[in-house]
C-alpha cells in the first residue's frame, strides 16, 4: 500500500484513557470514575448507543482535562505518536478549540498548544506528517466562538492547521443555520470540510455544498438521493466515511446496512476514516478490515479508498 491516511479522527474521542486519568490525578479533577478501566468504559459507546446525540456525550468527560495548554499539546503529541506506531504517514486530526476554554483559556492558547503538540509529534516520529482541522460547533449560543473558531484558522493557516470544520449535533442544528460561520470562512478562502448527511439528510449535504466545500464529513445521507449522489461525483466532492462510528450512531442499523459498498460502486469519492479511535473503539487498521470482512473490499478497491484521501488532503 503506497500511503496509510486518514482525514477524519477526532483529537478528544481518541485520546487514550490512561492519559485522562493521569490528567485528572495531576489537575486534581475528581472524576465521576475510580480507575483508568472505568475511565476507558465511560469514554466508549455502549454496544446498545441509539443516537448521535448518545454518542456524543461520551465526550464530556476527556473535555474535562483539557482545559489545560500542557494537556492539550500532550493529548496531540500522543494521537500523532499512536497514527504513527501504527503505520499511518499522513493523518488529519481535528478538534473544536473553544470546547477547551471552560478555565479561562484563549481558543489562541488552545490552538497553539495543540499545535506544539503536534509538531513535536511529527519531531519524534519523521514518518508522519499530521495537520490539524479546527472544528466549530453546531449550537444557538456560540456564534461568537464559532467565529474566533474561523479566525484561528485563518491566523495559523500552515504546516499544521489545515482547515475549518463544523462538528456536533446535526439533528438540533442543521447546516444552514451557520452560513455566516462560512462565509467568513470563505472571506478568508480557507480550506474546509463540513460534516453533513450524517443525522441530517440530502438537504444537508446540499447546504454544506453551497459554502463551498469539497469535502464532507461522512455524507452517507447521499445515498438517499440519485440526484445528490450525481452532483458529488460531477462536483469531485470527496466523503469522509466512519463505517463503526455510522453504526454507533445508527446512521447504519446494522454494519452491514451502511452505504458504503453503495457509494463506492455508484463512484462517489469514498475514503475511510475512524472517526473518533477511543469512543468508537477503532482504527484506520480495524475500519479496513470490515471493509475487506464485511463490504469484501479487494486490496485494490481499498487502495482506492486511500488514494481518494490522499488526494483529498488539505496538506500537500
Ligand atoms: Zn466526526
Amino acid at each position: 500500500m503506497k500511503h496509510r491516511l486518514e482525514l477524519h479522527l477526532h483529537l478528544d474521542g481518541s485520546l487514550r484513557p490512561e492519559t485522562v486519568w493521569d490528567l485528572a490525578v495531576k489537575q486534581g479533577i475528581r472524576l465521576p470514575v475510580n480507575s483508568p478501566e472505568e475511565v476507558r468504559f465511560r469514554m466508549r459507546v455502549p454496544e446498545d448507543c441509539k443516537t448521535l446525540d448518545e454518542y456524543l456525550e461520551r465526550f464530556a468527560l476527556p473535555l474535562l482535562v483539557l482545559q489545560e495548554e500542557d494537556a492539550i499539546e500532550r493529548v496531540a503529541f500522543e494521537l500523532v505518536e499512536d497514527l504513527a506506531k501504527a503505520g499511518l504517514d499522513y493523518a488529519e486530526i481535528r478538534f473544536a478549540p473553544q470546547l477547551s476554554v471552560k478555565q479561562g483559556l484563549s481558543q489562541n492558547a488552545v490552538t497553539e498548544a495543540a499545535i506544539r503538540g503536534v509538531a513535536r509529534g511529527m519531531e519524534a516520529y519523521p514518518g508522519i506528517r499530521a495537520g490539524l482541522i479546527l472544528c466549530c460547533m453546531r449550537g444557538d449560543t456560540n456564534e461568537e466562538l464559532n467565529l474566533q473558531t474561523v479566525d484561528m484558522v485563518k491566523k495559523y493557516l500552515g504546516d499544521i492547521v489545515c482547515a475549518v470544520d463544523i462538528a456536533g449535533a446535526e439533528g438540533q442544528f442543521p447546516t444552514e443555520l451557520f452560513k455566516k460561520v462560512f462565509d467568513r470562512a470563505n472571506e478568508y478562502q480557507l480550506p474546509m470540510t463540513i460534516h453533513a448527511g450524517e443525522v441530517g439528510g440530502p438537504d444537508s449535504i446540499r447546504t454544506a455544498l453551497s459554502y463551498g466545500t469539497k469535502r464532507i464529513g461522512h455524507g452517507v445521507a447521499a445515498i438517499k438521493d440519485e440526484t445528490l449522489i450525481k452532483e458529488l461525483i460531477e462536483k469531485n466532492i470527496t466523503l469522509e466515511v466512519c463505517v463503526t462510528s455510522n453504526y454507533h450512531t445508527k446512521i447504519a442499523k446494522t454494519l452491514a446496512d451502511h452505504p458504503i459498498r453503495r457509494l463506492f460502486d455508484a463512484g462517489v469519492k469514498v475514503t475511510v476514516n475512524s472517526d473518533n479511535m477511543t469512543a468508537s473503539d477503532t482504527h484506520l487498521q480495524k475500519e479496513l478490515e470490515i471493509l475487506r470482512s464485511v463490504f469484501k473490499f479487494t486490496d485494490k478497491e481499498i487502495e482506492r479508498l486511500q488514494e481518494n484521501a490522499w488526494d483529498a488532503r488539505f496538506l500537500k
